[in-house]
């Protein structure tokens, strides 16, 4: 038998090109697409406004999802859920659904492992495996939203689970042009961020893309040299270079970009640090969102305590733009990404992120 399709990895344009070439009349590809992607259907034989023989033809082409949910855990102070996927080749991927008043925030993998060494990132622990595709992408959202009966709520997609996004920029924009899409998931780039730790020409070729989306850099360092040595992979191109991109992906589409800063106790969260970071946001187009540690089950630093929080804002206020601290959520079921897939393979691979509400903050 020929080998089927992941029928999310095709575009909402190339949906309509297989079903036109299928002889099908125009009409049926927004049929297909409002049920793959606002009934968020797992399968062709729930989509009966399809003709039978239609169905049966799809289903010996295509396949709808290549996840297995293989774990959750559900936190039961905040209903925080992280996901547990078995993807076809047996790997395993996180995300992570985070539940608010009117709205939720997903978090997604971008690759199985990741490349990159980043010394405080659980998922640095593990080896690099591969990219995942587009399908695999949209699956994760798709079967989260699902999942938690999220119809009526507002979605927001972060790509800040496993991996780094832009070593997989293909894949990365092919899935967020179903995103953007409207007879896709609908979300403009209010809605969608992808989180990056560096190179400066994807993050430009990103903005040329034309995909709407905003842009988190994890910049976690305010100097060079401090960076390389808690990023050194992620160093190769310096900060200068790296704001210079980000600029111009404000520029290029009128884009957010918001800068990302891990707080690590004794590392990087002096008053000079503060001072040095505060120079280098001021008169930027950028939020600053501070991240404290989270230490998950390795460890390795020190999570910042709120004093020292609450005074690093204070010398960065007068001069950023903006500052807002993330609030951790899921605390009980071991909020940093990476855990479940921690514990369902072997001691050496560690994954994980970070998951949690960016709260504003005022100087008074
Ligand atoms: N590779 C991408 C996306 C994944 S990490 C990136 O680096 O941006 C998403 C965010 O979580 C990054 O800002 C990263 O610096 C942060 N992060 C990673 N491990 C963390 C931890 N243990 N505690 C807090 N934040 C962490």
């Amino acid at each position: 038998m020929m080998d089927r399709l992941h029928v999310r990895h095709l575009t909402i344009d190339e949906l309509r090109d297989t079903a036109l070439a299928l002889g099908e009349p125009e009409y049926r590809y927004r049929q297909l697409a409002t049920s793959l992607y606002a009934r968020l259907a797992g399968d062709f034989d729930g989509m009966t406004d399809l003709p039978r023989a239609l169905r049966a033809t799809l289903r010996e082409r295509f396949f709808v999802s290549a996840a297995r949910t293989a774990a959750v855990q559900s936190s039961g102070v905040d209903g925080t859920r992280k996901y547990l996927f078995e993807l076809a080749g047996g790997e395993r991927i996180e995300s992570v659904l985070m539940r608010y008043e009117r709205r939720a925030t997903i978090c997604v993998s971008t690759q199985v492992g990741c490349p990159l060494d980043c010394v405080f990132c659980e998922t640095a622990k593990g080896r690099f495996r591969r990219n995942l595709t587009a399908g695999e992408i949209l699956d994760q959202i798709c079967t989260l939203k699902a999942d938690a009966d999220l119809a009526s709520q507002k979605v927001n997609i972060v790509f800040m689970g496993m991996g780094e996004p832009l070593l997989n920029l293909d894949e990365v924009v092919r899935a967020i042009r179903t995103l953007n899409h409207p007879l896709g998931l609908n979300l403009g780039e209010k809605r969608i961020t992808v989180s990056t730790s560096s190179f400066p020409d994807r993050i430009r070729a990103l903005a040329d893309s034309g995909v709407a989306c905003s842009l988190a850099l994890s910049l976690n360092a305010p100097t060079d040299e401090k960076r390389r040595e808690i990023m050194p992979k992620a160093s190769r191109f310096s900060i200068a270079e790296l704001l210079d991109a980000a600029r111009y992906f404000v520029r290029s589409g009128r884009r957010r970009v918001t800068l990302e800063y891990v707080l690590l106790a004794g590392v990087n969260t002096s008053d000079a640090d503060a001072d040095a970071l505060a120079r280098l946001a001021r008169s930027q187009p950028f939020k600053l969102n501070l991240i404290p540690y989270n230490p998950g089950r390795s460890g390795g630093f020190a999570p910042v305590d709120e004093g020292r929080i609450q005074r690093f804002v204070q010398r960065l206020l007068p001069s950023a733009p903006a500052v807002t601290v993330r609030r951790s959520r899921g605390a009980d079921i071991d909020a940093a990404c990476g855990q479940l897939w921690t514990n369902s393979l072997g001691r050496e691979d560690k994954p994980a992120g970070v998951s949690g509400e960016d709260v504003p903050l005022t100087s008074t």
